[in-house]
């Protein structure tokens, strides 16, 4: 089975969030499986040609390789691409979007014909490759290149459309008819997603819950109407994690490695952890973490209504993030007022390394999370999740009864401050149970979240598409 991954970032190559995780860590997962995939994304002036030892293919492609056998095809274009940022700079979306991600898709359908790759799926993430379904059934639709290729969208995060106003819509190529209620048309703008949501042949999320929640007012960002209308091809399939690269057994940059059979020696990394951020060293007082992009998604202002409740009681909080310039000023303040919290403003993957192990619980209590990937990372250090009872935090994280001893986290289902404060008091008691702790803890860290049954989910929805 042949298929295109088309992603405008792909780690270890560009990211800028969850999406380009997803983009490098599934494509060797299916190729494992034997699918044939190849990858094509944007030549970044953050991509390195040396440093991942890209080749010309022609004056405008660089290819190169992820993991042994995909090949990933680079598109340049100076004047789209040759850039500091990705899709903005300083927080504002560059003006020309819809011009540089028109050029994407257009330029993506040709490529495959200059190095004859007739995929069986082409697999769409994101607005950024929404136009390409859409060219597909419409500019595309007789060119008998094309004919027989299905297509797959998913979405990572329905909070980000491609919106445009619609003066550019001339700039896509397309017909003014596909500027209508039942094309890209959406309260007067251009959509790109919604155009990927209208003609895709199939539709998927990043988790169950999501795939439901998306289909309501409450979480549908004005798009549920089109979902319900597709809501027999709609499907959410799980996003796994890479644990070669998240497990704290074989990691020189944590004090100390530790697995289920050792897991006294998470402490030690405890102690460097409240070291590092200049915290009281101390084995009994619990660690909070949380390592978050600051935006309202991630339940930050049912958090700053309790902000002070919670910097009383008897923990400790150490956070990683950055954002919206209110949560950093609340921070700061949070920082200054509270000897018990450590405040980091910046992106920093090493000291979020060693907060996933050195913590003892992880905060997300988002108000809506597509998949999550800080719950799985959490449980993989056997840092135990408490989690707003919503999208893949849902799927992923069972609420601890202290009764049966079963849970891997502590959940709360009203997005509410109060619900917080309580879940959080409700931890504190279970953690007051050393052996207990420890043993969830264990359990945690046996919980299996990797890309193999996800990737097997994908491959018989394609293989499903292709019989059609
Ligand atoms: P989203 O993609 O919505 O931001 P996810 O939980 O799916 O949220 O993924 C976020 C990923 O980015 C996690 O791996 C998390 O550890 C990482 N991350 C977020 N903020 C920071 C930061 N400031 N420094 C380092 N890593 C971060």
């Amino acid at each position: 089975m042949k298929v295109l991954f088309c992603s405008s970032e792909v780690v270890p190559f560009a990211k800028t969030g969850g999406l380009a995780d997803v983009a490098g860590t599934l494509p060797p997962a299916l190729a494992a499986l034997d699918a044939e995939i190849k990858i094509v994304m944007p030549r970044y002036r953050s991509i390195d040609v040396k440093k991942f030892g890209l080749k010309k293919l022609n004056d405008d492609t660089w290819v190169g390789k992820l993991g042994k056998n995909i090949e990933v095809y680079f598109l340049e274009k100076n004047k789209y691409f040759d850039r500091d940022g990705l899709y903005q700079d300083k927080g504002v979306d560059y003006p020309d979007n819809l011009e540089r991600f028109t050029y994407y898709c257009v330029r993506t359908l040709n490529l495959l014909k200059t190095i004859k790759f007739s995929p069986d799926i082409i697999h769409c993430h994101d607005w950024q490759s929404g136009l390409i379904p859409v060219f597909l059934k419409t500019l595309y639709k007789n060119d008998p290149f094309y004919k027989k290729v299905k297509t797959v969208f998913t979405i990572h995060n329905l909070g980000y459309q491609g919106l445009f106003p619609a003066e550019e819509f001339s700039l896509t190529g397309l017909e003014k008819e596909v500027f209508s209620v039942n094309g890209l048309e959406f309260y007067g703008k251009v959509n790109l997603l919604k155009g990927a949501l209208l003609f895709s042949d199939r539709i998927t999320t990043v988790s169950p819950t999501y795939a439901r929640e998306i289909q309501t007012t409450e979480y549908g960002c004005g798009l549920e109407g089109v979902l319900r209308q597709r809501k027999t091809d709609i499907t959410g399939i799980l996003n796994g994690i890479n644990y070669e690269e998240w497990n704290p057994g074989g990691n020189g940059a944590l004090a100390k490695n530790y697995g289920p059979d050792s897991i006294e020696d998470k402490y030690v990394n405890k102690a460097d952890l409240q070291k590092q951020c200049g915290l009281a060293v101390d084995a009994k007082t619990p660690l909070f973490g949380m390592i978050t992009r600051l935006a309202d998604q991630k339940g930050l202002d049912i958090f700053a209504a309790i902000i002070d409740d919670f910097a009383r009681l008897p923990v400790q909080f150490v956070l990683l993030g950055t954002g919206e310039p209110r949560y950093h000023a609340l921070f700061e303040s949070v920082a200054k007022k509270y000897k018990n919290t450590s405040i980091s403003l910046t992106f920093n993957a090493a000291l979020a390394y060693k907060i996933y192990a050195g913590s003892d619980m992880f905060l997300m209590p988002s108000y809506y999370e597509p998949c999550g990937l800080g719950q799985l990372i959490s449980l993989a250090f056997g840092t135990i999740p408490l989690v707003r009872r919503t999208g893949g935090l849902a799927d992923t994280v069972v609420d601890y009864d202290p009764f049966t001893r079963k849970g891997n986290g502590f959940v709360f289902d009203r997005y509410e401050s109060g619900a917080l404060l309580e879940t959080v008091k409700r931890s504190l008691c279970v953690y007051q149970d050393d052996k207990a702790w420890k043993k969830l803890a264990v359990t945690a860290m046996k919980s299996d979240f990797s890309w193999k049954k996800s990737a097997k989910q994908y491959l018989s929805l394609y293989k499903e598409l292709m019989k059609k």
